[in-house]
């Protein structure tokens, strides 16, 4: 995945309508679905809750989202039993997954992946967050499994991850290195703690699941090299705000030729 990894690097970051944006080619194999990933507004944006909203084809509407309240877990929610709740009715899971047309699937992530999968066949997407201790807990084998049980092959999922934390950034002690299960690399010069590969830990899993190497995304941007413009907890700590990845199906097929 090394590779594969440099050829985007934080180089896939760009602005639209104010807000820093990532998109993820990848996803764009499948008709009929929309995926975005938002970062902070450029500085000085007036009116920034209207460019946002913008940022999303009719009939999808960010404020109609199917929330999650994050504890990273790997439980995953069926988006359908969710969408007539609102906000007030969100439930603790990690993941949640749809078939049906115009549901916006949200996680909300500042260093943590965002995980996209989606069966073009269908099409089903699903939409996870994971940090350390979400993909210890399985939330990356729980979301395919659920899939799978929906009837997705893991063969035929496209994947994307979204900007979080890399490891050229991402320190941790000693345990949750040996619990991710991959190799820790030391710090240059051997001092201080280990710097793990997130994004290598979530894509051994995904590999593990079932799902084909060249239907996974390169590396995403680092949030914490990028905290200009990306949310980041391991720079802004109690400050910091939310970076936004979503997904959904759209009720017809993108026209023409798209972006
Ligand atoms: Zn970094």
């Amino acid at each position: 995945m090394t590779e594969r990894g440099e050829e985007a690097g934080a180089g896939a970051l760009r602005i639209e309508r104010g807000w820093t944006v990532a998109r993820f080619p990848i996803l764009d194999r499948a008709d009929r679905v929309f995926h975005l990933f938002i970062g902070k507004t450029i500085e000085g944006k007036a009116d920034g809750a209207a460019e946002l909203d913008a940022l999303f084809p009719p009939p999808l509407a960010r404020r109609r989202a199917v929330r999650l309240r994050q504890v990273h877990g790997a439980r995953v929610v069926d988006a359908r039993s969710l969408a007539a709740r609102g906000e007030a009715g969100a439930v603790e899971a990690d993941a949640s997954l749809t078939d049906v047309p115009g549901l916006l699937l949200r996680v909300r992530t500042a260093d943590c992946l965002p995980v996209y999968l989606v069966d073009p066949e269908g099409p089903v997407v699903a939409l996870a967050h994971a940090g350390w201790r979400g993909l210890v807990a399985g939330v990356i084998e729980e979301t395919v499994a659920r899939m799978r049980a929906g009837g997705s092959a893991p063969t035929r999922l496209l994947a994307a991850i979204g900007p979080s934390i890399g490891p050229c950034c991402y320190e941790v002690g000693e345990e949750v290195a040996e619990k991710l299960g991959i190799g820790a690399r030391p710090r240059p010069g051997g001092r201080g703690r280990p710097h793990v590969d997130l994004f290598e830990a979530a894509g051994a899993r995904l590999l593990a699941a079932g799902l084909l190497e060249e239907r996974i995304g390169p590396r995403p941007a680092c949030t914490a090299c990028a905290a200009d413009r990306l949310h980041s907890y391991r720079r802004e700590k109690e400050r910091v705000g939310r970076n936004e990845a979503w997904l959904a199906i759209l009720p017809q097929a993108k026209l023409g030729s798209g972006r």
